[in-house]
């Protein structure tokens, strides 16, 4: 078989076509003032990491569900549940459509700072700082925020053992020292509500019977 007869099949393009392509190749780099005596270096492919391609962080629908149905904070077990691999949530953590709240979970960027802290230390929002939250998600109140200057009312179940130190959770996350938080202690007031803060309704039982209220009244 010749020569040409290879090239038709495209298994092999002929020496002539070869030529011609190094001298176009050659004349670009010309055109872009380089001289062709430092061609192979330049033409030499680059391995500097560039990080995930873009768009790749965007959240799939059923993790946007997760988020929904739990107030915006998850586990990584509960992602993986859902089929989410290692990798698609090293993206997600990389374009910071999830971010890092406590070890093993994650949440929203929409999630606020009340609620994290709150987190961080084991539950979600209880009593009034629960009801500020609801104020706020209703429309009216100031932004949730603006309480961390409050020590944060927080629900956590019976059987855990105790909550972190403030000063533990500063050092860890790298945040501004929290001040030492209410605990109401409740299984059943925990999982009342969503991940950031209890029910309305048990929220409004809690501050009518929170000791630290009653006591800085
Ligand atoms: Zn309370």
């Amino acid at each position: 078989m010749s020569t040409t007869s290879l090239c038709m099949h495209g298994t092999a393009p002929p020496p002539c076509q070869i030529g011609r392509a190094k001298s176009l190749r050659l004349s670009a780099l010309r055109h872009h003032g380089r001289s062709a005596s430092n061609t192979s270096g330049m033409l030499r492919p680059t391995r500097r990491y560039a990080g995930p391609p873009h768009g790749t962080g965007n959240l799939a629908a059923p993790v946007l569900q997760l988020l929904e149905r739990h107030g915006g904070i998850v586990s990584t077990r509960e992602l993986r549940d859902i089929g989410v691999q290692p990798t698609s949530l090293e993206l997600y953590r990389h374009y910071y459509s999830l971010q890092a709240v406590r070890q093993g979970w994650h949440c929203a960027p929409t999630v606020p700072q009340v609620s994290r802290l709150a987190w961080r230390f084991g539950g979600p929002l209880a009593c009034i700082s629960a009801l500020a939250l609801h104020a706020v998600r209703d429309g009216y109140g100031e932004s949730a925020d603006t309480s961390v200057a409050q020590p944060l009312h927080i629900c956590v179940p019976s059987n855990r053992d105790l909550v972190p130190s403030p000063a533990l959770l500063a050092r860890r996350w790298g945040i501004e020292l929290p001040l030492p938080p209410v605990i109401h202690w409740s299984t059943a007031d925990y999982r009342s509500g969503d991940r950031r803060a209890v029910s309305r309704v048990v929220a409004l039982r809690q501050a009518d019977s929170c000791v630290s209220l009653r006591l800085s009244t």
